[in-house]
Formats: structure tokens, sequence, C-alpha cells
């Protein structure tokens, strides 16, 4: 049964009314900051500019004020407004300079779905040939965005959805932030009074530290109080490991870390993330240790999607806590390592299965009679194919995985990800 509704959604400018107060004083640590992205026509798009690239374009690209960029990011943010004619506060010469200097140009939601259980999902075009998906979860008390960074994925972990597409290239900083614009703006979320959305999780397509700059600049803006008023810690960055990245985020930003693990064993792990060829677990711990001595008291989450007969025995749950328990020992804080347990949730041509409820409960009682809390994660969102991995765009493929994976398919095999 078709649970599922369609509903177009038309990205238009908002007209916004209220007027803009003073900036707010908390911005997040600046993002490294290269030339600001250009659109087609040559005009630089706001919405790829966190807030000191925009003080900096408007005092030294516009000779104005830096309180005006701040505005403008007010109307863009927190009012969704996109057309400069719309910013009643801004003077009208400065419109004008700025209508031919910029545009604040959003990614077109091209349609999207509500889940029954209240799970939400966009499917945006970033270009002509390309489209990503992005998800929102709500549930008690929160509301969980889950974002894309790339335009499929080069990784190619053999359980994902998302590998067997390919890749064709990283989103930009507006192409990140802009999904978050196009929930809010759909959520009506008002940052600072009427939060719908509470939690950034970047889970969504793609390895975001492979796509370094552009996700931190628009983690940026999502902490910004002029942005989106986020906590560090309700922003959280998952990787599939990539060591020496790692160290650099723990440099430059300060959100939360969760790492898909999904094996205990190198040899497992190496068949099921390919990216633990180049860095194994080991060095994946370190690295981890490191971050998180560096945000003393908080924890680093570790993703385990348990699939049937592969990684969900005893012996995986003891190598499991194994690791955990030496990675609190060495962070020195009890709990300083969080599993979350994943239901493998199957996609068509995947070899993969999802284990039984009995054996799903089993692994995760082994955890928990060993002092670890490990929650299970509530499927959300699968008659929408919104589910955790099985996240898929439109990905004009440039690595050939998609053709080999449909050849798979029809060859009756699958899983040509492998
Ligand atoms: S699990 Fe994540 S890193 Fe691995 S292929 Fe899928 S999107 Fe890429």
């Amino acid at each position: 049964m078709d649970r599922t509704r369609d509903i177009a959604i038309e990205v238009v400018p908002d007209a916004a009314a209220a007027a803009p107060g003073t900036a707010s004083a908390r911005a997040p640590a600046a993002a490294s900051a290269p030339s600001p992205a250009k659109a087609a026509d040559g005009r630089t798009n706001i919405f790829d500019l966190d807030r000191p690239a925009l003080e900096r374009f408007f005092e030294e690209g516009l000779g104005e004020k830096k309180f005006r960029a701040h505005q403008v990011m007010k109307w863009i943010h927190h009012r969704y407004a996109t057309d400069f004619n719309d910013m009643t506060d801004l003077g009208k010469a400065l419109r004008a300079k700025l209508e031919e200097r910029a545009v604040v140009h959003a990614p077109t939601a091209m349609f999207d779905k509500a889940s029954a259980d209240g799970t939400h999902k966009w499917l945006l075009g970033m270009d002509p040939k390309n489209a990503i998906e992005t998800v929102y979860i709500p549930d008690k008390g929160r509301g969980t965005l889950c974002v894309s960074s790339q335009v499929g994925c080069a990784l190619n972990c053999t359980f994902c959805s998302t590998a067997t597409q390919g890749f064709n290239r990283n989103l930009s900083t507006a192409e990140i932030i802009g999904q978050v614009w196009v929930a809010a703006r759909h959520l009506g979320n008002v940052p600072h009074q009427q939060r719908r959305l509470t939690n950034v999780v970047m889970m969504g397509m793609g390895e975001p530290l492979a796509n370094f700059d552009n996700v931190v600049r628009a983690m940026s803006i999502m902490r910004d109080d002029l942005g989106y008023g986020l906590a560090n810690k309700r922003v959280t960055l998952s990787t599939a490991g990539m060591v020496p990245m790692i160290d650099r985020l723990a440099a430059e930003s300060d959100v939360s870390l969760a790492v898909s693990l999904h094996a205990p064993f190198d040899d497992l792990r190496d068949t099921l993330v390919p990216l633990n060829r180049k860095y194994p677990i080991a060095e994946l711990m370190d690295a981890c240790v490191r971050y998180a001595l560096r945000r003393k008291g908080e924890s680093v989450t570790f993703e385990y999607t348990l699939m049937k007969g592969v990684n969900d025995q005893p012996e995986h749950a003891r190598a499991l806590v194994g690791l955990m328990r030496d990675f609190d020992r060495r962070v020195q804080m009890k709990d300083a390592a969080k599993v979350n347990l994943i239901p493998f949730n199957p996609f068509p041509g995947t070899r993969f299965e999802r284990p039984g409820d009995d054996a799903i409960r089993a692994f995760q009682k082994q955890l928990n009679n060993a002092g670890m809390i490990a929650p299970v994660r509530r499927t959300r969102g699968d008659d929408i194919d919104a589910a955790c991995g099985q996240l898929k765009g439109q990905v004009m493929d440039r690595t050939r995985r998609q053709a080999e994976f449909r050849r798979s398919l029809q060859a009756g095999g699958g899983d040509a990800a492998a």
C-alpha cells in the first residue's frame, strides 16, 4: 500500500513581514574562506557565504558596513526571503547594488514526500542533471534534518544504496545550506522562537569529509545565531573514517562526530567499508580519541548497521565492546563512546539482509550486559525510502558504478557495489 503523498513545492521568494532586529553576538568559529562560488551569470550566491565571508563581501566588495551583512543573513535564514526588494530595511541604492552583484539561489525542490510516521523527504535539483535527497525526521521534542554533502558517493560501501549510484561531484556550500533552508522554510521554522528543526546530521548522500571546506562553511551557518542557531552538539558530522580529515575537523570546527564503524575487525570492515583498507580500525580509533580529547566532555557516536549473518554474531558484539571500552579508557570518560545500532534497511538488488528482531535484541543485550548504552535506531520513513542507507537521488555517474549495478541486477545478481 502506498502510504506516501507527493507534494509539489515551488521555491519562490517569500514576502517577509517583520523588520529585522540587531545582529546577534554569537557566531561560530569562522570556516575556511576560499573565494565565494559564483552563480551562472557571475553573481555571488549569498547562500555560499558564512558570516565572515558575507561581512567581507559587504565591506570589501560593496563598500558597506558589515551590519548590513547581518541584516541580509536574517532576512534569508530567519524569514526565508530570496528577493532583495523584500528586504525593506535596506536602502534602495543598496538593494539595487545587491541585485547587480548577488543572488539568493536555493536548490529547486523537484518533489517531496511525507511518510505516515511524519518523516519528510525532498528530492532537490542541484543542476539540470543531478539531484540529491534530504530527509526530516520529527521525534519527541526534536526535529532532525539529514543533509547530503555530495551528489552520490565515491566511497562505495557495499551495503549502501547511495553507493550503487556512483558519484558526480561535491555540493557547494549553497547547495548544502540550501537543503536546510528548503526544509526550514517548509516547516515554518523560526530560529530562537519556533524551532521545528533542532538537529542536523550530515548523514545523507556522500562522505562529508571528502567535501571539507563546503561542509564546514555550511555547518558554520547552521550554528550561527544569524543562521539557524543550532548548538554545536546538535550538528553532527558522520564519516566513514577519513582519518586525516577528522584531525582537520577537530582543529577547524566544533561539531559532534559520528563514525560509520559497522565492523569490529579489519578483514570484515575492509569488505563493507573499502576506505578501511586505507585507514584501518586502529588508526580510525586513534583519530577518534584525538577528536574526543579535544572536545572534552563530548562523546563520539559509532554507528553499527546490523546485517544478518555478516556482523551480528556474539564474537562481533564482544569485539565491539572491547573497542568501545578501550576508547572510554583512553579518553578517560565513562560512555565516551556511544553505539547506535541500525538494523539494515534493504534496497532492491542488495545481497544483505536485516537480522530478525531476536538477533537484534540479542546483540543489543550483549552490549548492555557489558554496561554500554546501545540504542537500536527505529526505522523511520521506510514507506518513502527515506530510512538510513536508502537515500538515492539522480546522479550523472562519473564512476561507471551505476551501470555496473544495473547490469548486475539484470543478470539476477545484485550488490555490484561489492
Ligand atoms: S555509507 Fe556513506 S560513505 Fe559509504 S558509500 Fe554510502 S554515503 Fe558513501
